[in-house]
């Protein structure tokens, strides 16, 4: 194991130079996450499965079962488990969301909670039931956030239930450009970059057509990106990354530049990301990232970064 370390195919995420980005896993069940043992902890815990194709919502019991399953497999690892995100590319029939017109733009993610405050309350009950049952070390987020306001409402909800780790994710662009302000409110930011490509370009992330607006190597993407990292540096707390732009190799190096300490992403790709971040040195992944936000669109980023 120690020699296999060494070679770069197992044990945490490292530039060359020992600069640590931690390397986790995005999970959805307990049997995800068992499946992610090479990983140094869970990323993101998508927690909407459980609530999927229900038109009553799960009780608090089988939602402390649902998510102990999780935190049992991750003992004394991060477990960043994320509240319900429902709405838009996932609509959840208990909530009775149809009709809106533009769901992407809904009622959607940490909104519902000002409508719907039970459901929040009964979430992080049953996270914190399951937190103390296991060790594993549990953080919690909230998907689309906008204001400092909301962060702030969130951060006092996850602590009242007697949950130290509050964060929030980065999907729309309002939050990325105040990181900073947002940090003085939670201890650690998740970007989301699928969502935050969509709402950046005003491109549906479901339309295939337009997968070249949603590109993670455009420019104005790593820009914000580049904004929350910043962030991160001057407050010294975490900044990870959790949508798909985190399992691409080549983009981690940049992401690790830009002051990303975290790097989540389907457990499948975490070997050749631990790999391309082991090749370069920190300084190396900094002058990298400085070229690629300068660079004029995503074919140009790719090639300064290769
Ligand atoms: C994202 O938006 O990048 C993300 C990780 O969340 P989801 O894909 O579940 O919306
Ligand atoms: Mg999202």
């Amino acid at each position: 194991d120690a020699a296999k370390a060494i070679s770069g195919a197992t044990g945490p995420g490292q530039t060359s130079d020992g600069h640590a980005v931690a390397l986790l896993a995005n999970v959805g069940s307990g049997k995800d996450a068992v499946a992610a043992a090479g990983a140094e902890g869970v990323g993101l815990f998508r927690t909407e499965l459980l609530f999927l194709d229900r038109t009553r919502e799960p009780g608090l019991d089988e939602q402390v079962a649902a998510y102990r399953e999780v935190f049992a497999a991750m003992a004394g690892r991060r477990v960043v488990i994320r509240t319900l995100d429902a709405g838009a590319d996932k609509p959840l029939p208990f909530l009775h969301q149809d009709g809106e017109p533009n769901p992407a733009l809904g009622v959607r993610g940490l909104r519902i909670a000002r409508q719907r405050p039970e459901v929040l309350s009964t979430q992080l009950a049953a996270i914190a039931q399951a937190a103390i049952q296991t060790d594993a070390d549990v953080w919690v987020m909230a998907p689309m956030v906008s204001t400092v306001a909301e962060a702030a409402e969130f951060a006092a909800a996850v602590h009242a239930a007697g949950l130290p780790k509050a964060g929030v994710m980065i999907e729309v662009p309002a939050a990325a450009l105040r990181a900073e302000k947002l940090l003085g409110v939670v201890d650690f930011l998740s970007i989301g970059t699928n969502d935050l490509s969509q709402y950046t370009f005003a491109a549906d992330r479901q339309v295939g057509t337009l997968a070249e607006l949603l590109d993670p190597w455009q420019p104005a993407l790593l820009q914000l990106i580049a904004a929350c990292g910043e962030a991160g540096k001057a407050t010294g707390k975490s900044v990870g990354v959790c949508g798909e732009a985190a399992s691409d190799p080549a983009l981690a190096p940049v992401l690790a530049g830009l002051g990303i300490t975290s790097l989540s992403m389907s457990a499948r790709a975490l070997p050749a990301v631990r790999a391309s971040l082991a090749a370069r040195t920190l300084a190396e992944c900094e002058r990298i990232a400085a070229a690629v936000l300068d660079a004029e669109d995503p074919a140009q980023a790719r090639k300064l970064a290769s």
